[in-house]
């Protein structure tokens, strides 16, 4: 920046719209999310700036209703990916060196756009896409991303504004280079903000990317292109391909030139790319940066002091909005025996109200899970606690994949600790919850820490202060989000940066200036005024 020092507009959150009946954007919503019903959709990838159509396609087709083609988007092959590669590395030449407030306008650019001419868009093309009810859509479609989008010139400017000490005979200065090489993207399916935040954070910083959708969000993810070419971001910057995941990515990482993995989906995947990584290790021009958001196994515990209906609220809120499908939906819940036979109820009584089905109907609270794939593993898990002598299915358990993946909300009680279904990470609309004596609080402590392998976010509810700080010490290592009194989702940028460890990831933490850290390698310049001309120090006298 040569010619002033300038301020980038104050971050706030996006504010989340009503869709009530009769507002206008229920009324946009609607109308668009009909025509792009209608209408089939053919995605290319993109390179350089240019839509790449390969002719080997695949259908896409929505949870719910798998029957009804909504477009086909292209495959990669090999080449396509080493163009991206090459189209990137050439883009970086003048991207990187684009003065940061050209880069700031840009994603300032697409997050205005995302908040108006293309909000009914990335909603309706979410609920389509990963059958979102609109308010999930609305909150993480348009609103996360665009707190990302503004957040991250916000965090961009103050890392930048972090400078050392200098002397009246040195001035030293840090520069915030993007990495040297090019970034590589993957993204899940679950949350279209995710997936549009994970390469624009990394060219946001003056990075250039290869970025890898969900084979599931594909239908959003062009959306988020449109935005971004609209926004301007200069061709070869952001290229997308989509395919074959083993493939693209072993192209990516047998490039010398390959420095960075922006990763949000499962633990295996993730621990398989860190391996791949390893063992090109010597390979690499620089030693490639390494961020991964992945599993949870993420947990409600109550204190005997916890108003039970605030439990039973945070249970079915935190479990089954979204179809149980975010990585902070709780999937495991410890209950006081004084409490039980309150929260039981309530909890029956909410889930036998919930309303399941398209989320073009407005009223429906569930719609499906994403594949067959999900659907058939959660079925499976089902079906196995309806014979399993140590569980018990207190309410829903049935499954239909006939017209749309559609598993009904299901609450298992177990009176095994270590069920199953405590430990591993499911992804859908089921919950497990043991019921524990209610004077054995601090044995059930120990037993939320050391039951899963995850540690992304976990809740407690309680009245009694000290059962609460008790709870935020024992549980320290065990969720990296950890919520007082409240349901385990639902993190805002800005507000609660989001990420976990152990299992769970790198713990970057998305939405915070951390996660840009990892994108930028600080050149340290010391300047000296006047410069010494002999080598003899006054001791040497
Ligand atoms: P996934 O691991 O199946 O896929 C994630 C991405 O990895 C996709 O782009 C996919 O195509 C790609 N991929 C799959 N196999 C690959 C391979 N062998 N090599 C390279 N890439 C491969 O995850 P998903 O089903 O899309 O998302 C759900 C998972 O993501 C859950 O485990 C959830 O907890 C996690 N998640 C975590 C966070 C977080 O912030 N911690 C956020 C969202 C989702």
């Amino acid at each position: 920046m040569g010619k002033g020092f300038f301020n980038v507009p104050i971050a706030i959150n996006e504010p989340v719209k009503s869709y009530a009946p009769g507002s206008p954007e229920r009324e946009a919503v609607l109308a668009t999310y009909k025509d792009m019903w209608n209408t089939k959709i053919d995605v290319p990838l993109y390179i350089n700036g240019k839509d790449v159509a390969t002719g080997n396609t695949k259908t896409m087709s929505a949870p719910h209703d798998h029957q009804h083609i909504v477009g086909t988007y292209h495959l990669a092959e090999k080449s396509h990916v080493e163009d991206a590669i090459a189209t990137a590395l050439e883009a970086r030449k003048t991207w990187s060196q684009l003065p940061w407030e050209h880069r700031a306008g840009i994603f300032l650019k697409a997050a205005e756009l995302i908040a108006g001419p293309y909000r009914a868009k990335i909603n309706a093309a979410t609920m389509i896409a990963q059958s979102k009810t609109v308010h999930q859509a609305e909150i993480d479609a348009a609103c996360e991303l665009i707190d990302f989008l503004r957040f991250n010139v916000q965090f961009m400017t103050d890392i930048y504004h972090e400078q050392p000490e200098s002397t009246s005979d040195a001035w030293n200065r840090l520069e915030y280079r993007p990495l040297e090489g090019f970034t590589y993207a993957v993204t899940p399916f679950n949350f279209t903000a995710i997936a549009g935040n994970l390469p624009a954070c990394m060219a946001l910083m003056g990075n250039v990317v290869v970025w890898k959708p969900s084979d599931s969000q594909i239908f959003s993810a062009k959306i988020i292109m449109d935005v971004f070419k609209e926004a301007g971001v200069p061709p070869g910057v952001i290229n997308v391909v989509f395919g074959d995941p083993v493939m693209i990515t072993d192209t990516v990482m047998d490039s010398p030139d390959f420095s960075g993995l922006h990763f949000t989906g499962s633990t295996y995947i993730f621990k398989e790319l860190w391996k791949k990584i390893g063992n090109n290790i010597h390979n690499y021009k620089t030693y490639p940066r390494i961020v991964g958001e992945t599993g949870g196994k993420d947990f409600i515990v109550a204190h005997k002091s916890a108003n039970p209906i605030q439990v039973a609220t945070a249970i079915t809120r935190g479990a089954f909005e979204f179809q149980g499908q975010k990585c902070s939906a709780a999937s495991r819940a410890y209950i006081p025996s004084n409490l039980w036979e309150t929260v039981k109820e309530r909890i029956i009584e909410d889930v036998r109200s919930f309303k399941m089905g398209s989320p073009e109907d407005l009223s429906n609270f569930i719609t499906a899970v994403i594949h067959e794939g999900s659907f058939d593993k959660l079925a499976k898990y089902i079906d196995q606690a309806k014979s399993d002598a140590d569980a018990e299915i207190i309410v829903g358990g049935n499954h239909d994949k006939s017209k749309g993946y559609f598993i009904e909300p299901t609450v298992i009680v177990t009176k095994n600790s270590k069920y199953t279904t405590m430990c591993t990470e499911l992804f859908g609309p089921v919950i497990t919850i043991y019921v524990y004596d209610e004077n054995e609080y601090s044995e059930t402590l120990k037993l939320v820490d050391e039951t899963s392998e995850y540690a992304l976010t976990g809740a407690i509810l309680a009245t009694d202060r000290y059962a609460i700080d008790e709870a935020t010490k024992a549980l320290q290592n065990c969720a990296g989000n950890f919520y007082i009194n409240d349901k385990p989702t639902g993190a805002v940028v800005g507000q609660q940066p989001f990420g976990g460890a152990r299992a769970s990831g790198t713990n970057d933490k998305a939405g915070s200036a951390l996660n840009l850290l990892r994108w930028i390698s600080p050149r340290m310049i010391k300047e000296t005024f006047v410069t010494p001309t002999d080598y003899r120090y006054p001791f040497l006298g």
